[in-house]
Protein backbone atom coordinates (compact mmCIF):
# COMPACT_ATOMS: atom_id res chain seq x y z
CA UNK A 1 0.00 0.00 0.00
CA UNK A 2 1.14 3.31 -1.00
CA UNK A 3 2.52 5.50 1.96
CA UNK A 4 1.68 9.32 1.70
CA UNK A 5 3.73 11.85 4.01
CA UNK A 6 2.15 14.84 5.21
CA UNK A 7 3.80 18.14 6.91
CA UNK A 8 1.44 19.85 9.56
CA UNK A 9 2.31 22.03 12.64
CA UNK A 10 -0.33 20.53 14.72
CA UNK A 11 -1.65 17.30 13.68
CA UNK A 12 -4.52 16.31 16.57
CA UNK A 13 -5.53 12.33 16.72
CA UNK A 14 -9.24 12.50 17.66
CA UNK A 15 -12.30 14.26 16.09
CA UNK A 16 -14.19 14.10 19.64
CA UNK A 17 -15.20 17.67 21.01
CA UNK A 18 -11.38 17.88 22.67
CA UNK A 19 -10.18 17.17 19.21
CA UNK A 20 -12.69 19.27 17.05
CA UNK A 21 -12.73 22.63 19.12
CA UNK A 22 -8.90 22.46 19.31
CA UNK A 23 -8.49 22.34 15.53
CA UNK A 24 -10.97 25.14 15.32
CA UNK A 25 -8.97 27.27 17.56
CA UNK A 26 -5.74 26.51 15.94
CA UNK A 27 -7.05 26.80 12.51
CA UNK A 28 -8.64 30.39 13.45
CA UNK A 29 -5.42 31.77 14.57
CA UNK A 30 -3.68 30.86 11.58
CA UNK A 31 -1.84 27.42 12.24
CA UNK A 32 -2.33 24.58 9.95
CA UNK A 33 -4.01 21.65 11.66
CA UNK A 34 -4.40 18.40 11.07
CA UNK A 35 -7.68 16.30 12.50
CA UNK A 36 -7.45 12.63 12.24
CA UNK A 37 -10.66 10.85 12.83
CA UNK A 38 -11.00 7.10 13.10
CA UNK A 39 -14.34 6.86 12.12
CA UNK A 40 -16.31 7.60 8.42
CA UNK A 41 -18.58 9.97 10.40
CA UNK A 42 -19.93 11.73 13.49
CA UNK A 43 -22.48 9.68 13.45
CA UNK A 44 -21.81 6.96 15.77
CA UNK A 45 -23.62 5.31 19.29
CA UNK A 46 -24.74 7.73 21.63
CA UNK A 47 -22.23 9.50 23.71
CA UNK A 48 -24.23 11.97 25.77
CA UNK A 49 -25.02 15.68 24.66
CA UNK A 50 -24.95 17.80 27.81
CA UNK A 51 -23.94 21.11 25.83
CA UNK A 52 -22.65 23.36 29.05
CA UNK A 53 -23.13 26.99 29.35
CA UNK A 54 -19.28 27.01 30.14
CA UNK A 55 -19.41 25.57 26.12
CA UNK A 56 -22.04 27.83 25.18
CA UNK A 57 -20.00 30.72 26.32
CA UNK A 58 -17.15 29.79 24.39
CA UNK A 59 -18.95 29.19 20.87
CA UNK A 60 -20.54 33.10 21.78
CA UNK A 61 -16.70 34.06 22.24
CA UNK A 62 -16.11 32.36 18.74
CA UNK A 63 -19.28 34.23 17.25
CA UNK A 64 -21.20 30.84 16.68
CA UNK A 65 -23.72 31.01 19.25
CA UNK A 66 -26.53 32.53 17.21
CA UNK A 67 -26.21 30.06 14.47
CA UNK A 68 -25.34 26.75 17.03
CA UNK A 69 -28.67 27.33 18.99
CA UNK A 70 -29.97 27.03 15.53
CA UNK A 71 -30.04 23.71 15.77
CA UNK A 72 -32.59 21.07 16.96
CA UNK A 73 -31.71 21.22 20.88
CA UNK A 74 -33.60 21.34 24.24
CA UNK A 75 -32.52 23.46 26.91
CA UNK A 76 -32.94 22.82 30.58
CA UNK A 77 -32.36 25.60 33.09
CA UNK A 78 -33.17 23.18 36.27
CA UNK A 79 -32.61 19.77 36.97
CA UNK A 80 -34.96 17.66 39.41
CA UNK A 81 -34.61 14.98 41.66
CA UNK A 82 -37.61 12.47 42.43
CA UNK A 83 -37.50 11.09 46.01
CA UNK A 84 -40.15 8.87 45.91
CA UNK A 85 -43.20 11.12 46.02
CA UNK A 86 -41.10 14.09 46.97
CA UNK A 87 -39.93 16.50 43.74
CA UNK A 88 -36.41 18.63 44.82
CA UNK A 89 -34.90 21.19 42.41
CA UNK A 90 -31.11 20.04 42.44
CA UNK A 91 -29.57 21.92 39.96
CA UNK A 92 -30.58 25.78 38.58
CA UNK A 93 -28.40 27.12 35.68
CA UNK A 94 -30.48 30.57 35.92
CA UNK A 95 -28.20 32.38 37.94
CA UNK A 96 -24.91 32.01 36.35
CA UNK A 97 -22.62 34.49 34.93
CA UNK A 98 -22.92 33.29 31.75
CA UNK A 99 -24.89 33.99 28.29
CA UNK A 100 -26.65 31.35 28.30
CA UNK A 101 -28.25 30.39 31.54
CA UNK A 102 -29.58 26.88 30.96
CA UNK A 103 -27.62 23.25 29.44
CA UNK A 104 -28.87 22.44 25.94
CA UNK A 105 -28.94 19.15 24.92
CA UNK A 106 -28.22 18.16 21.80
CA UNK A 107 -26.47 14.59 20.45
CA UNK A 108 -23.14 15.04 20.28
CA UNK A 109 -22.77 14.52 16.14
CA UNK A 110 -24.41 17.32 15.38
CA UNK A 111 -22.13 19.42 17.68
CA UNK A 112 -19.39 17.68 16.47
CA UNK A 113 -20.86 18.06 12.69
CA UNK A 114 -21.00 22.00 13.67
CA UNK A 115 -17.93 22.43 14.73
CA UNK A 116 -15.99 21.24 11.82
CA UNK A 117 -18.00 23.28 9.75
CA UNK A 118 -17.19 25.93 11.75
CA UNK A 119 -13.47 25.00 11.03
CA UNK A 120 -13.48 24.35 7.45
CA UNK A 121 -13.97 27.99 6.94
CA UNK A 122 -9.66 28.74 7.55
CA UNK A 123 -7.33 27.26 5.00
CA UNK A 124 -5.26 25.71 8.02
CA UNK A 125 -7.70 22.97 8.66
CA UNK A 126 -7.70 19.93 7.62
CA UNK A 127 -10.13 17.01 8.64
CA UNK A 128 -8.96 13.03 7.86
CA UNK A 129 -11.93 10.76 7.99
CA UNK A 130 -11.09 7.15 8.48
CA UNK A 131 -7.45 7.70 9.67
CA UNK A 132 -6.81 6.02 12.53
CA UNK A 133 -3.66 6.86 14.39
CA UNK A 134 -1.26 3.61 14.77
CA UNK A 135 1.64 4.63 16.12
CA UNK A 136 3.98 7.69 17.29
CA UNK A 137 7.24 8.68 15.46
CA UNK A 138 10.14 9.93 17.29
CA UNK A 139 13.31 11.76 16.62
CA UNK A 140 16.08 13.13 18.47
CA UNK A 141 14.15 12.91 21.56
CA UNK A 142 10.86 13.95 21.34
CA UNK A 143 7.54 12.56 19.33
CA UNK A 144 7.81 13.99 15.90
CA UNK A 145 4.69 12.99 14.38
CA UNK A 146 2.76 9.88 13.68
CA UNK A 147 1.47 7.01 11.39
CA UNK A 148 -2.11 6.38 10.13
CA UNK A 149 -3.89 3.67 8.92
CA UNK A 150 -6.56 4.85 6.38
CA UNK A 151 -8.26 3.19 3.75
CA UNK A 152 -5.59 4.40 0.96
CA UNK A 153 -2.99 3.22 3.02
CA UNK A 154 -0.65 4.65 5.47
CA UNK A 155 0.00 7.88 6.10
CA UNK A 156 2.83 9.49 7.73
CA UNK A 157 2.35 12.80 9.39
CA UNK A 158 5.27 15.21 10.53
CA UNK A 159 3.89 17.78 13.12
CA UNK A 160 5.63 20.16 15.64
CA UNK A 161 2.76 19.25 17.81
CA UNK A 162 1.09 15.76 18.06
CA UNK A 163 -2.19 16.00 19.98
CA UNK A 164 -3.82 13.04 21.43
CA UNK A 165 -7.51 13.96 21.91
CA UNK A 166 -8.56 10.04 21.26
CA UNK A 167 -10.67 9.72 24.07
CA UNK A 168 -10.73 7.20 27.16
CA UNK A 169 -9.31 4.29 25.08
CA UNK A 170 -6.61 6.54 24.17
CA UNK A 171 -3.78 4.30 22.46
CA UNK A 172 -1.61 7.24 21.53
CA UNK A 173 -0.95 7.95 25.43
CA UNK A 174 -0.23 4.18 25.64
CA UNK A 175 2.45 4.29 22.56
CA UNK A 176 3.87 8.02 24.52
CA UNK A 177 4.12 5.78 27.74
CA UNK A 178 2.30 8.07 30.17
CA UNK A 179 1.46 6.82 33.24
CA UNK A 180 -2.06 6.59 34.11
CA UNK A 181 -3.52 6.67 37.91
CA UNK A 182 -6.92 4.79 37.82
CA UNK A 183 -8.91 6.44 40.36
CA UNK A 184 -11.56 3.41 40.51
CA UNK A 185 -15.44 4.34 39.66
CA UNK A 186 -18.13 2.18 41.71
CA UNK A 187 -20.61 2.36 39.33
CA UNK A 188 -21.34 1.93 35.47
CA UNK A 189 -24.28 3.40 33.97
CA UNK A 190 -26.85 1.76 31.30
CA UNK A 191 -27.90 4.10 28.54
CA UNK A 192 -31.42 3.54 26.93
CA UNK A 193 -34.64 5.56 25.53
CA UNK A 194 -38.02 5.62 25.31
CA UNK A 195 -40.48 7.54 23.55
CA UNK A 196 -42.00 10.52 25.15
CA UNK A 197 -46.10 10.91 25.51
CA UNK A 198 -48.11 13.68 25.59
CA UNK A 199 -48.86 13.92 29.43
CA UNK A 200 -45.23 12.62 30.52
CA UNK A 201 -43.96 15.00 33.12
CA UNK A 202 -41.70 17.63 31.41
CA UNK A 203 -38.68 18.12 33.41
CA UNK A 204 -34.97 16.29 33.21
CA UNK A 205 -35.19 14.58 36.04
CA UNK A 206 -33.24 11.97 38.33
CA UNK A 207 -35.38 9.78 40.05
CA UNK A 208 -33.92 7.81 43.31
CA UNK A 209 -35.54 4.92 45.02
CA UNK A 210 -33.58 2.33 47.45
CA UNK A 211 -30.16 2.65 46.05
CA UNK A 212 -31.52 3.43 42.44
CA UNK A 213 -31.02 5.90 40.32
CA UNK A 214 -32.92 6.83 36.88
CA UNK A 215 -31.90 9.98 35.24
CA UNK A 216 -34.17 11.19 32.70
CA UNK A 217 -33.16 13.22 29.83
CA UNK A 218 -36.49 15.55 28.08
CA UNK A 219 -35.47 14.91 24.35
CA UNK A 220 -38.80 16.48 23.24
CA UNK A 221 -39.81 13.66 21.48
CA UNK A 222 -38.36 11.02 23.34
CA UNK A 223 -36.30 10.14 26.94
CA UNK A 224 -32.70 9.86 26.97
CA UNK A 225 -32.12 7.65 30.24
CA UNK A 226 -29.59 6.69 32.11
CA UNK A 227 -29.54 3.77 35.23
CA UNK A 228 -26.86 3.87 37.09
CA UNK A 229 -25.69 0.21 38.56
CA UNK A 230 -23.12 -0.91 40.32
CA UNK A 231 -19.63 -1.86 38.69
CA UNK A 232 -19.85 -4.98 36.92
CA UNK A 233 -23.52 -5.49 37.85
CA UNK A 234 -24.60 -5.69 34.16
CA UNK A 235 -24.68 -9.14 33.72
CA UNK A 236 -26.56 -10.07 36.97
CA UNK A 237 -29.10 -7.77 35.33
CA UNK A 238 -29.09 -9.74 31.78
CA UNK A 239 -29.20 -12.81 33.56
CA UNK A 240 -32.38 -11.69 35.99
CA UNK A 241 -33.92 -11.07 32.29
CA UNK A 242 -35.13 -8.50 30.25
CA UNK A 243 -38.86 -8.46 32.00
CA UNK A 244 -37.28 -8.11 35.31
CA UNK A 245 -35.29 -4.94 34.09
CA UNK A 246 -38.06 -3.45 32.70
CA UNK A 247 -40.09 -4.14 35.79
CA UNK A 248 -37.72 -2.39 37.98
CA UNK A 249 -37.55 0.70 35.48
CA UNK A 250 -41.30 1.16 35.55
CA UNK A 251 -41.05 1.11 39.29
CA UNK A 252 -38.70 4.34 39.38
CA UNK A 253 -40.61 5.80 36.54
CA UNK A 254 -44.30 4.50 36.61
CA UNK A 255 -45.65 6.60 33.36
CA UNK A 256 -43.12 4.28 30.87
CA UNK A 257 -45.07 1.31 32.36
CA UNK A 258 -46.83 1.52 28.66
CA UNK A 259 -44.02 1.59 26.18
CA UNK A 260 -41.79 -0.90 28.20
CA UNK A 261 -41.92 -3.10 25.01
CA UNK A 262 -39.85 -0.52 23.24
CA UNK A 263 -36.91 -2.07 25.67
CA UNK A 264 -37.07 -4.82 22.79
CA UNK A 265 -33.83 -6.51 23.58
CA UNK A 266 -30.38 -6.01 25.53
CA UNK A 267 -29.08 -4.54 22.08
CA UNK A 268 -31.36 -1.31 23.01
CA UNK A 269 -28.97 -1.02 26.10
CA UNK A 270 -25.93 0.32 26.18
CA UNK A 271 -23.02 -0.40 28.93
CA UNK A 272 -21.06 2.87 29.46
CA UNK A 273 -17.93 0.99 32.12
CA UNK A 274 -17.43 4.06 33.81
CA UNK A 275 -13.62 4.56 34.00
CA UNK A 276 -12.10 7.69 36.36
CA UNK A 277 -8.67 8.28 35.71
CA UNK A 278 -5.69 11.00 35.36
CA UNK A 279 -2.58 11.06 33.40
CA UNK A 280 0.23 11.85 35.40
CA UNK A 281 1.93 13.85 33.09
CA UNK A 282 0.09 14.88 29.79
CA UNK A 283 2.81 15.46 27.58
CA UNK A 284 6.17 14.53 26.22
CA UNK A 285 8.40 17.07 24.09
CA UNK A 286 6.28 17.20 20.95
CA UNK A 287 3.19 15.37 22.71
CA UNK A 288 0.35 16.63 25.03
CA UNK A 289 -2.92 14.81 25.96
CA UNK A 290 -6.17 16.45 26.25
CA UNK A 291 -9.78 15.46 27.11
CA UNK A 292 -10.73 12.11 28.47
CA UNK A 293 -7.55 11.11 27.00
CA UNK A 294 -5.70 12.98 29.68
CA UNK A 295 -8.15 12.50 32.44
CA UNK A 296 -11.66 10.27 31.96
CA UNK A 297 -14.75 11.77 34.09
CA UNK A 298 -17.45 9.98 35.73
CA UNK A 299 -20.51 10.60 34.01
CA UNK A 300 -22.28 12.25 36.89
CA UNK A 301 -22.95 15.77 36.02
CA UNK A 302 -22.82 15.16 32.28
CA UNK A 303 -19.32 17.34 32.66
CA UNK A 304 -16.81 15.18 29.87
CA UNK A 305 -18.08 16.79 26.45
CA UNK A 306 -17.81 20.52 28.20
CA UNK A 307 -14.11 19.79 30.09
CA UNK A 308 -13.02 18.38 26.87
CA UNK A 309 -13.92 21.57 25.17
CA UNK A 310 -12.22 23.81 27.56
CA UNK A 311 -9.24 21.71 27.57
CA UNK A 312 -9.28 22.95 24.05
CA UNK A 313 -9.65 26.70 24.76
CA UNK A 314 -6.80 26.28 27.61
CA UNK A 315 -4.70 24.45 24.77
CA UNK A 316 -5.18 27.01 22.46
CA UNK A 317 -4.88 29.96 24.35
CA UNK A 318 -1.86 28.81 26.41
CA UNK A 319 0.23 27.12 22.51
CA UNK A 320 -1.54 29.16 19.62
CA UNK A 321 1.04 31.76 20.11
CA UNK A 322 4.08 29.14 20.42
CA UNK A 323 2.86 27.01 17.64
CA UNK A 324 2.88 30.07 15.49
CA UNK A 325 6.74 30.11 15.33
CA UNK A 326 7.27 26.22 15.73
CA UNK A 327 7.38 23.59 18.75
CA UNK A 328 5.96 24.72 21.83
CA UNK A 329 8.46 23.83 24.64
CA UNK A 330 8.25 20.85 27.47
CA UNK A 331 6.94 23.75 29.75
CA UNK A 332 4.75 25.46 27.60
CA UNK A 333 2.98 21.95 27.40
CA UNK A 334 2.99 21.86 31.33
CA UNK A 335 0.90 25.07 31.42
CA UNK A 336 -1.70 23.50 29.94
CA UNK A 337 -1.64 20.37 31.91
CA UNK A 338 -1.26 22.80 35.03
CA UNK A 339 -4.08 24.93 34.37
CA UNK A 340 -6.30 22.09 33.29
CA UNK A 341 -5.71 19.13 35.43
CA UNK A 342 -8.19 17.84 37.73
CA UNK A 343 -7.29 18.01 41.35
CA UNK A 344 -6.17 14.42 42.32
CA UNK A 345 -6.92 13.13 45.82
CA UNK A 346 -4.26 13.24 47.88
CA UNK A 347 -3.60 9.09 48.26
CA UNK A 348 -2.73 9.79 44.47
CA UNK A 349 -0.65 11.61 44.65
CA UNK A 350 3.21 11.33 45.99
CA UNK A 351 3.34 13.75 49.03
CA UNK A 352 5.50 15.65 47.44
CA UNK A 353 3.11 16.50 44.35
CA UNK A 354 1.03 18.27 47.21
CA UNK A 355 1.84 22.11 47.12
CA UNK A 356 2.99 23.36 50.87
CA UNK A 357 -0.38 25.39 51.95
CA UNK A 358 -2.18 21.64 50.83
CA UNK A 359 0.38 19.59 52.73
CA UNK A 360 0.50 21.53 56.19
CA UNK A 361 -3.23 21.11 55.51
CA UNK A 362 -3.49 17.28 54.97
CA UNK A 363 -1.17 17.39 58.43
CA UNK A 364 -3.50 19.42 60.31
CA UNK A 365 -0.51 22.07 60.50
CA UNK A 366 -2.75 24.82 58.38
CA UNK A 367 -2.44 28.35 59.74
CA UNK A 368 -6.57 28.89 59.44
CA UNK A 369 -8.26 26.00 61.11
CA UNK A 370 -11.81 26.86 60.07
CA UNK A 371 -14.45 24.78 61.38
CA UNK A 372 -16.32 23.24 58.79
CA UNK A 373 -19.61 24.93 58.04
CA UNK A 374 -22.13 22.57 57.71
CA UNK A 375 -24.44 24.32 54.75
CA UNK A 376 -28.12 24.51 54.57
CA UNK A 377 -30.22 22.59 52.04
CA UNK A 378 -31.58 25.16 49.99
CA UNK A 379 -28.01 27.11 50.02
CA UNK A 380 -26.61 23.75 48.82
CA UNK A 381 -29.54 22.95 46.23
CA UNK A 382 -29.01 26.75 44.84
CA UNK A 383 -25.15 26.65 44.07
CA UNK A 384 -25.57 23.22 42.81
CA UNK A 385 -25.72 24.88 39.40
CA UNK A 386 -22.92 26.60 40.40
CA UNK A 387 -21.01 23.97 41.22
CA UNK A 388 -21.44 22.09 38.38
CA UNK A 389 -20.33 24.99 36.47
CA UNK A 390 -16.81 25.05 38.41
CA UNK A 391 -17.13 21.65 37.33
CA UNK A 392 -16.30 22.23 34.20
CA UNK A 393 -13.34 24.68 34.75
CA UNK A 394 -14.67 27.05 32.47
CA UNK A 395 -11.69 29.38 30.06
CA UNK A 396 -12.04 32.31 27.73
CA UNK A 397 -11.07 32.69 24.33
CA UNK A 398 -7.87 34.53 24.35
CA UNK A 399 -8.39 35.86 20.78
CA UNK A 400 -11.79 37.13 20.42
CA UNK A 401 -11.51 38.95 17.18
CA UNK A 402 -15.31 37.25 15.92
CA UNK A 403 -17.56 38.52 17.86
CA UNK A 404 -21.26 37.62 17.87
CA UNK A 405 -22.54 40.27 15.10
CA UNK A 406 -26.26 40.62 15.99
CA UNK A 407 -28.62 40.08 19.08
CA UNK A 408 -29.55 36.37 19.88
CA UNK A 409 -33.06 35.80 21.58
CA UNK A 410 -32.00 32.98 22.92
CA UNK A 411 -28.76 33.67 25.07
CA UNK A 412 -30.75 36.04 27.48
CA UNK A 413 -27.68 38.54 26.79
CA UNK A 414 -27.75 41.65 29.31
CA UNK A 415 -25.53 43.63 27.47
CA UNK A 416 -24.55 44.28 23.50
CA UNK A 417 -22.65 41.08 22.18
CA UNK A 418 -20.32 43.13 20.26
CA UNK A 419 -19.11 44.71 23.66
CA UNK A 420 -17.94 41.40 24.83
CA UNK A 421 -18.00 39.07 28.13
CA UNK A 422 -16.08 40.23 30.58
CA UNK A 423 -13.29 38.06 31.59
CA UNK A 424 -14.47 37.20 35.26
CA UNK A 425 -11.07 36.70 37.91
CA UNK A 426 -9.63 33.41 38.04
CA UNK A 427 -11.47 31.79 35.18
CA UNK A 428 -9.60 32.88 32.32
CA UNK A 429 -6.05 31.50 30.63
C1 LIG B 1 -22.42 6.38 26.69
C2 LIG B 1 -21.78 7.68 27.07
C3 LIG B 1 -22.54 8.72 27.56
C4 LIG B 1 -21.96 9.93 27.93
N1 LIG B 1 -22.74 10.96 28.37
C5 LIG B 1 -22.22 12.18 28.58
C6 LIG B 1 -23.05 13.30 28.84
O1 LIG B 1 -24.27 13.21 28.92
N2 LIG B 1 -22.45 14.50 29.01
C7 LIG B 1 -21.10 14.67 28.93
O2 LIG B 1 -20.60 15.80 29.05
N3 LIG B 1 -20.29 13.61 28.67
C8 LIG B 1 -20.82 12.39 28.48
N4 LIG B 1 -20.01 11.33 28.18
C9 LIG B 1 -18.57 11.53 28.19
C10 LIG B 1 -18.17 12.28 26.95
O3 LIG B 1 -18.63 11.60 25.80
C11 LIG B 1 -16.65 12.42 26.93
O4 LIG B 1 -16.20 12.92 28.18
C12 LIG B 1 -16.23 13.39 25.86
O5 LIG B 1 -16.75 12.97 24.62
C13 LIG B 1 -14.71 13.46 25.80
O6 LIG B 1 -14.33 14.11 24.63
P1 LIG B 1 -12.95 13.77 23.93
O7 LIG B 1 -12.92 14.59 22.71
O8 LIG B 1 -11.86 13.90 24.92
O9 LIG B 1 -13.02 12.22 23.59
P2 LIG B 1 -14.06 11.41 22.72
O10 LIG B 1 -15.37 12.07 22.65
O11 LIG B 1 -14.01 10.01 23.20
O12 LIG B 1 -13.45 11.51 21.26
C14 LIG B 1 -12.34 10.77 20.88
C15 LIG B 1 -12.38 10.63 19.38
O13 LIG B 1 -11.19 10.04 18.94
C16 LIG B 1 -11.46 9.05 17.98
N5 LIG B 1 -10.34 8.11 18.05
C17 LIG B 1 -10.07 7.22 19.01
N6 LIG B 1 -8.91 6.62 18.77
C18 LIG B 1 -8.42 7.15 17.61
C19 LIG B 1 -7.25 6.94 16.85
N7 LIG B 1 -6.32 6.05 17.22
N8 LIG B 1 -7.07 7.66 15.72
C20 LIG B 1 -8.00 8.57 15.32
N9 LIG B 1 -9.15 8.80 16.01
C21 LIG B 1 -9.34 8.10 17.14
C22 LIG B 1 -12.80 8.46 18.41
O14 LIG B 1 -13.46 7.85 17.34
C23 LIG B 1 -13.51 9.72 18.90
O15 LIG B 1 -14.21 10.36 17.88
C24 LIG B 1 -20.57 10.09 27.82
C25 LIG B 1 -19.78 9.05 27.34
C26 LIG B 1 -20.37 7.85 26.96
C27 LIG B 1 -19.51 6.75 26.42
Amino acid sequence: MEQERIDVRCCIAGGGPAGMMLGLLLARLGIEVLVLEKHADFLRDFRGDTVHPSTLEVMHELGLLEDFLKLPDDEVATLYGQVGPTTLLVADFRHLPTHCKFVALMPQWDFLDFLANAAKRYPGFRLRLQAEATELIEAEGRIAGLRAKTPEGTVEVRADLVVAADGRHSLLRERAGLEVIDLGAPIDVLWLRFSRHAGDPGQTAGRFDTGRILVMLNRGSYWQCAFVIRKGGFEAIRAAGLPAFRETLASLAPYLADRLDELASWEDVKLLTVRVDRLRRWHRPGFLCIGDAAHAMSPIGGVGINLAIQDAVATANLLGQALKRGAPSESELEAVQRRRSPRLPPANRGADALPRRSRRRAQGLGRHQAPHRRRRPAEALASSGAALHRRCRPCHVADRRHRHQSGCSRCRCDREHSGGTVARRGDSD
